[in-house]
C-alpha cells in the first residue's frame, strides 16, 4: 500500500468525517508552484491552499521570519503583553488598503473571525441592526457567518437556526442576469434592500469585490461604486470582503482598487500571512475607534509568529512585485483558456482577473454542468494538477496559483487541463 493510502486508512479512523479534503494525497513537502506528496508524486498547484500561498509555499523570507520569532517568544497574547510585529501588521494594512483617510486596524485568526468583527464594529458604530449581503456570497462557517454565506451545501445545511438581521439582495452576475450593466444590477440590489429592509436600518454593506466560493463571480463594471454610494448616502458602512481577493491576487493590492472603491472597512485573511493563520479588519477610524476598548480582540488574535509571516509575505509581495507576477499569470492563463473556450461549447464563460481566474461549464441547454466540472476537475488531479471547483450550481473550475509559479509550471498546468476537458 502507498503511504498515502495507509495515511488515509488512518485518517478515516480519527478525523471527522464533516472535514473533507480534495485529494486523499498526503503532502510531505511544498514550494513554489508544486506540492509533493509522501509517496513522491508531484502537483503543479494551482489551488495555492485556497488562495493563501501567493508568495508561494514555504517562502524564504517567511520561513526566516518564523524561525526567527519562534526563538524570540512565541506568543504573550496581545492583550495581555503587546509586541511591535502587530502594530507594524497594522501599519501595513493600513498603507496598503484603498483610501488615504485616517485608519486603524484589528487582528484576528481566520477570515469568519475577521468577518465577525467587521459586522461588530458596523453595527456598534451604526446603532444599526440589519447587514445586507449578496447572492452567491461566501463569508465563513461561524453561525453569523453561515448566515451571511448563500450556499446551502455544504456550509449551512443542518447547521441553523443562523443569526437573524441578515438580508440577501441580488448579485451582478453578467452571465447569469441576463447581461445587465452594473448600474441596472445595482439598481435592482439597491430596490431589494430599500424596499425589504429600509436603508435606515442598514449597519453594513457586505460585500466580495469578485466573488470568490460563489463562482468567481466578477459583478459588471459600475456595480460596485453604486452600491458603495448607495451605503455612503444612507449612513451604512460598506465593507469589504477582500479575504481571496486581497493581497496582489487580483494584480493589485485590492480587488477593490480596480473601480477606485473605497470600502468603509476591508476584511483580508488567506493570502496575508503567507500560509499563516492571521486575519484584519482595517478601516476608518472612527468607525473602527468607535468601540470601547476591550470590546474587540481574542487569545491569538495577532499572534507574533503570524504577525512576523505576514511582514516577511508583504515584503516578499513587494520586492518581488507580485502584483506584476499576477497580471503576467493573467496574460498566460486568459488567452489559452479563451482558445479551449472557443472550442468547447460546454464552457460558457473565462472570468476572472489577475491569477484568479475560473471557467464555468454548462450543458448543451445553457444549464450548469456540475457533472463534467467533477470529473474534470478529478482527471486533473490524477494527471498532476491541483485545482479546485467553486459556484452556487458546483460548476465553476477555478485557478488560483501562487504568484511565484513559473510559466513552465503554468504551460504544464494548462496541457493537463487541455487533455482533462477532453477526456
Ligand atoms: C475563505 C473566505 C472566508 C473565510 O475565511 P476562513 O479563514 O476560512 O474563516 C471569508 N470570506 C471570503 C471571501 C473567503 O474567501
Amino acid at each position: 500500500m502507498s503511504l498515502s493510502a495507509d495515511l488515509h486508512k488512518r485518517r478515516l479512523s480519527a478525523v471527522a468525517k464533516g472535514v473533507g479534503s480534495v485529494v486523499n494525497a498526503y503532502v510531505d513537502h511544498a514550494g513554489g508552484g508544486t506540492i509533493t506528496d509522501v509517496d513522491g508524486r508531484e502537483w503543479i498547484d494551482f489551488a495555492s491552499g485556497i488562495a493563501v500561498t501567493n508568495v508561494g509555499n514555504a517562502a524564504p523570507r517567511v520561513v526566516e521570519a518564523i524561525h526567527r520569532q519562534a526563538e524570540r517568544f512565541t506568543h504573550t497574547c496581545f492583550m495581555v503583553a503587546p509586541y511591535e510585529s502587530y502594530v507594524a501588521v497594522c501599519e501595513q494594512l493600513i498603507e496598503l488598503t484603498p483610501g488615504t483617510f485616517e485608519k486603524r486596524a484589528a487582528l484576528f485568526n481566520s477570515g469568519a473571525e475577521a468577518v465577525e468583527n467587521a459586522v461588530k464594529i458596523a453595527r456598534h458604530a451604526t446603532g444599526r441592526p440589519a447587514v445586507v449581503v449578496f447572492d452567491h456570497a461566501y463569508h465563513g462557517r461561524t453561525n453569523l457567518t453561515m448566515a451571511l454565506t448563500a450556499k446551502n451545501m455544504p456550509y449551512k445545511h443542518r447547521f441553523g437556526p443562523f443569526a437573524p438581521e441578515v438580508y440577501r439582495a441580488p448579485m451582478s452576475y453578467p452571465l447569469r442576469d441576463g447581461g445587465l450593466s452594473g448600474a441596472e444590477a445595482a439598481r435592482r440590489a439597491i430596490d431589494v434592500i430599500e424596499k425589504q429592509v429600509g436603508g435606515s436600518n442598514v449597519a453594513a454593506v457586505l460585500i466580495e469585490p469578485i466573488q470568490g466560493e460563489g463562482g468567481f463571480v466578477v459583478p459588471a463594471k459600475g456595480f460596485l461604486p453604486a452600491i458603495a454610494a448607495w451605503a455612503k448616502a444612507n449612513g451604512a458602512v460598506f465593507i469589504a470582503d477582500e479575504i481571496q481577493t486581497g493581497f496582489a491576487r487580483t494584480g493589485q493590492w485590492f480587488a477593490s482598487e480596480d473601480e477606485g472603491v473605497e470600502p468603509d472597512l476591508i476584511t483580508t485573511a488567506k493570502g496575508m500571512g503567507g500560509g499563516l493563520p492571521i486575519a484584519g479588519v482595517t478601516g476608518r477610524a472612527e468607525l473602527m475607534d468607535a468601540v470601547h476598548a476591550g470590546g474587540l480582540g481574542g487569545t491569538y488574535g495577532g499572534n507574533p509568529i503570524a504577525c512576523a509571516a505576514a511582514l516577511a509575505a508583504i515584503e516578499t509581495m513587494r520586492e518581488l512585485d507580485l502584483n506584476a507576477a499576477a497580471r503576467r499569470i493573467e496574460s498566460v492563463l486568459r488567452p489559452a483558456l479563451e482558445e479551449i473556450a472557443a472550442g468547447d461549447p460546454g464552457i460558457a464563460e473565462v472570468r476572472g482577473r489577475g491569477a484568479m481566474i475560473a471557467i464555468e461549464l454548462v450543458r448543451g441547454d445553457g444549464e450548469p454542468d456540475p457533472t463534467r466540472t467533477a470529473s474534470v476537475s478529478k482527471a486533473c488531479h490524477e494527471a498532476g494538477l491541483l485545482t479546485l471547483t467553486c459556484g452556487t450550481y458546483g460548476n465553476v473550475l477555478r485557478f488560483l496559483p501562487p504568484l511565484v509559479i513559473t510559466d513552465s509550471d503554468l504551460h504544464r498546468g494548462l496541457d493537463i487541463l487541455r487533455r482533462a476537458l477532453r477526456t
